[in-house]
């Protein structure tokens, strides 16, 4: 069993995760994608804006239809400050013998040195970065890799939409058709989520 997981903050999810989670899942030949929603990210100044429970409600929305992909809330359900390390060492115990793959963008892999124990997210898994576009990250550094192959690098089309932007976009009443899934845009609505007076 090929397991990844696809940790972020998803304030909202948007297209750019998901053809990320997908092209990982056809590149790497997994058999389940999952996407987990942070409780907050240690490393961003700034907490998300909608709660957990809505980002992974979105997440849930999103990733409808897909056979493959499913959502994980232990992130959410656990609070506080949200380490991949923990997470990682979890699902590695309940699923004994899965394959695990830990899926970021490449500009998240330069981060990677400043985690909690970032050796041993690479003792648990295989980190994945993928590359946007003519994007071309290489290993930091700092990582000290015995081994090359804990890193593995894959490629996906360019593809500039960021939460932040999906954000202010909504703030400013601006459209989000074909940047998230309907069903996302529908419920951000609904919630009135990243409204201006909300301080997105
Ligand atoms: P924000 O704008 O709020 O910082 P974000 O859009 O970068 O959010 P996160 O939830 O922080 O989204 O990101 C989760 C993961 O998705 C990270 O590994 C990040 O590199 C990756 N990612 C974010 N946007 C894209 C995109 N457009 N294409 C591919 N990967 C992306």
């Amino acid at each position: 069993m090929k397991l990844g997981l696809f940790g972020g903050t998803f304030d909202p999810v948007h297209l750019g995760h998901l053809l990320l989670a997908e092209r990982c899942r056809e590149e790497l030949d997994l058999d389940e994608v999952r996407f987990l929603p942070a409780a907050s990210n240690p490393l961003k100044e700034n907490g998300p804006v909608a709660d957990g429970k809505q980002r992974c409600e979105m997440a849930q929305f999103a990733i409808s239809g897909h056979p493959q992909f499913k959502v994980d809330r232990r992130e959410v359900k656990r609070g506080g400050p949200s380490y991949a390390v923990d997470t990682l060492a979890e699902i590695a115990a309940e699923n004994p013998g899965a394959e695990l793959f830990f899926l970021m963008g490449a500009d998240a892999l330069a981060d990677l040195p400043d985690w909690k124990e970032p050796q041993r997210v690479l003792e648990l898994a295989t980190v994945v970065a993928v590359n946007r576009g003519d994007d071309t990250a290489v290993v930091p550094a700092a990582l000290n890799l015995g081994n090359a192959s804990q890193v593995r690098f894959v490629a996906m089309p360019a593809c500039d939409y960021s939460a932040t932007d999906l954000r202010r976009r909504a703030g400013a009443g601006m459209s989000l058709r074909y940047r998230t899934p309907a069903a996302v845009i529908a419920y951000l609505y609904d919630k009135n989520l990243y409204r201006a007076d909300e301080g997105a």
